[in-house]
This record gives C-alpha cells, structure tokens and sequence, in this order.
C-alpha cells in the first residue's frame, strides 16, 4: 500500500458494534470482564484503549514500523526512551538539537547516571571519537532545528549497529510522508506529534515506532509502567490530522519553496536555510534520504541587526508569532529570543542562531498571500 492509502486506512476498523466509519472516542477508563481475567482485549485505558491502538496501528504503518506507541507529548516519547537505558550507559546525541530534548537529557537523566555527549554529527567522524563500549544510544534530530542541517541516517545507523547501540532518529520535522528513518537503518523512530503528524496546532502528544520484538516490549512495558499516555479524545483529533498528511505535506513542500526561493531575491535577506538549495550544504543526503524538502525555512537578514528582526516577526499578519510548528497555519518566530534564548550567545551563534535569524514554518494557506504578507512586513 502506498503512503496516502495507508495514512487514511492502515490499522482502522469500522466499529464492531455500531458500523461506524471514524474510530470511536473510546472515553471510558475501565472495561467490564465477563469472568475474571475474561475480556475482549483491554483492561484498563493506561495499558491500552481503543482510539489510542487504532492511531498506535497508523502510526506505525505510515512509518513503515510494525509498533507504535503514543504519549502524553514528544517529551514523554523521549522520557521512554532514555529509560531503555541503565546507570552507566552512554549517549550520543546531535549538538543542533531541539531544546526540550537537551534539557531533559541534561537535567533529568544525566542524574541518573547516564551520560550524554553532544557532537556536530555533518562529520560522521565526531561519533566514531566519542563512541565506546558503554554507547548504548545515538540520537539523531534531522533536519535540525533551527539550522535546517542535515544528517546522514544511513550512515550513522552504521555506526551505531558496529557498536551495539540503538539508533534513535527524531522524525518530526521531515514526518514518514518525506523520511521515514526505519527503512535507514533506525531502530527507533520519534515523533511530536504536536506538529504536522496533528497538523492542526490543536493537540499535544508524543509517539514512538519501532520493529523490534524485544525493543516493543520495553517501550510498552514503559508506557503502561511510567503511564504517560494519551487521551482518547487526542488521539481521535490525530487519526482525523493523519488521513490528510500527505495532502498537507504536498502543499507544505510546494508553498516552501516557493518562499524559500522569493527569500533568495529579497535584498534585505542574507542567508536562507532551507535543504532544497542545492547550494544547501547537505542538499545530496538530503535528496537521498527525503522524498521533498519540507515547509521549515530560516533566514538572517543583511546586517543581522536584532532589531529588524524583532520588527519583522511581528509585522507579519499571516504568519504568526508563536513557538511551534507544522501546523496548517503559518507561524513565524525569532530563536535568539524565544526558543534558543536560554543558551548563551557565543553558544548559540557557534551554531548560526545569530540575532537576525528568523524561522518560518509554512503552513498551507496561498503562497502568494504569504509572500505579500513577507513582503509587507519587510518593507
Ligand atoms: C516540539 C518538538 C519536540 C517536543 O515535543 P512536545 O510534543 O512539545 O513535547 C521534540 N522534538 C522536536 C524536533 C520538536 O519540534
């Protein structure tokens, strides 16, 4: 089957009682056992409910994983995964990472006695110093945020399988209709499933898909023990988001290179960060591992004066200011300020969060009201 077939049908049943298309809301904590231990399938809603296993079975079909699981948020997807692991055990993690994903590994493992090395993985050479016997995790962000870099799943998986240790890859910003990292050689796909998997900035939930037998089992042993799971009605809001992924995505694609390359012409505008250049620095992995090249663009601005870019994130009127992304609206944001402002300046710009740069995420509303609203705001 192929991708869009899959997201509108794969692992949906109709109703079983009542003939109903839409997977039900199963709103219902508990489930009534004919005879002890006699039951249809589920106990009690921590350890399995029917709307969140219906969206568990698409989400793992559309990324071409046979398990998936889904949490409470992203962060509660990754939470499961770093519990996989023991005292002692190393990670090894992207440097441009996410800053939710750094702060709970920095905070809230690395007291537990897990060790976490951030390297710049453009050079596969960085992993092979810092990996050893006690590597038992690689975490991969592609592309990274806000810089649009890109990383070679399939030549990391490589290293992580000569090593022993999983590959976990955070699926997010590229999703299974432009990436799907499992066929890459990933044992672990993450997703938040807050952006464009939901699509419609209306929902927070997190999402883990793997193919492993023995993988699977610790990640449901850690859903069902740890218990952050999601609710019924969140999981019915993104099976409905998922049966039109690839149509979004389609237009994501479209209206992002139009603006990324209108960006290109602007004067005002300095650098655009977007992986569908072919001046882009890891345009060739990108070709290879991604079917299209995405809705996410960063920009600095000539003279990178923080000022102009404060001035222009919020004289747009279509794009809104907000954090967050992969929804169907545009949102425009400032990382200097909002998402990367806890990490100090020399830091940040080490990595191309200088002061003008700006972040789009481009939603699917008329390319050419977009630019006009760019335009406006520039002016
Ligand atoms: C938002 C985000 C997360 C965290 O997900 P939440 O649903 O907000 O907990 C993790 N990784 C990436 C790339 C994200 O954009």
């Amino acid at each position: 089957m192929k991708f869009g077939t899959k997201a509108i049908h794969a692992g949906l049943e109709p109703d079983s009682a009542t003939g109903a298309i839409m997977t039900p809301i199963y709103q219902t904590s508990t489930y009534i056992q004919d005879g002890i231990g006699n039951h249809k399938g589920f106990e009690y809603s921590r350890t399995g409910n029917p709307t969140r296993q219906a969206l568990e079975s698409n989400l793992a079909a559309i990324e071409n994983g046979k398990y998936g699981a889904c949490f409470g948020s992203g962060l509660a997807a990754i939470d499961c995964v770093i519990k996989m692991l023991n005292p002692g055990d190393e990670v090894i993690s992207t440097n441009d990472l996410y800053g939710g994903s750094y702060r709970i590994f920095k905070t809230i493992f690395e007291k537990y006695g897990i060790k976490f090395h951030f390297v710049d993985m453009l050079d596969i050479e960085n992993i092979s110093k810092v990996v050893n016997n006690q590597t038992k995790l690689i975490w991969v962000e592609t592309p990274t945020n806000p810089m649009m870099n890109i990383i070679d799943i399939e030549a990391v998986s490589k290293i992580a399988k000569s090593n022993d240790a999983m590959l976990a890859v955070d699926n997010t910003f590229a999703t299974p209709y432009l990436q799907t990292p499992l066929d890459l050689g990933a044992d672990i796909v993450m997703h938040s499933v807050t952006k464009y998997l939901g699509g419609h900035s209306d929902v927070v939930m997190g999402a883990l898909i793997c193919n492993d037998d023995k993988i699977a089992d610790e990640m449901y042993r850690i859903q069902n023990s740890s218990g952050a799971v999601t609710a019924p009605m969140d999981s019915f809001l993104v099976l409905r988001g998922i049966k039109t992924l690839h149509v979004r995505l389609q237009r994501h694609c479209e209206n992002g290179e139009k603006i990324a390359r209108w960006l290109n012409d602007q004067p005002k505008v300095d650098k655009v960060y977007w992986p569908g250049f072919e001046s882009h620095t890891n345009h060739d992995i990108a070709k290879r591992q991604m079917r299209g090249f995405g809705g996410m663009i960063s920009f600095t601005l000539v003279g990178n004066q923080i000022e102009d870019a404060k001035q222009i994130v919020k004289s747009t009127h279509l794009f809104s200011l907000a954090e967050s992304l992969g929804g169907v609206e545009s949102l425009i944001g400032h990382p200097a300020t909002m998402t990367h402002a806890s990490i100090p300046k020399e830091e940040r710009e080490k990595s191309g969060v200088v002061d003008s740069l700006i972040r789009l995420s481009v939603g699917i509303e008329d390319a050419d009201d977009l630019i006009a609203d760019l335009e406006k705001a520039m002016a």
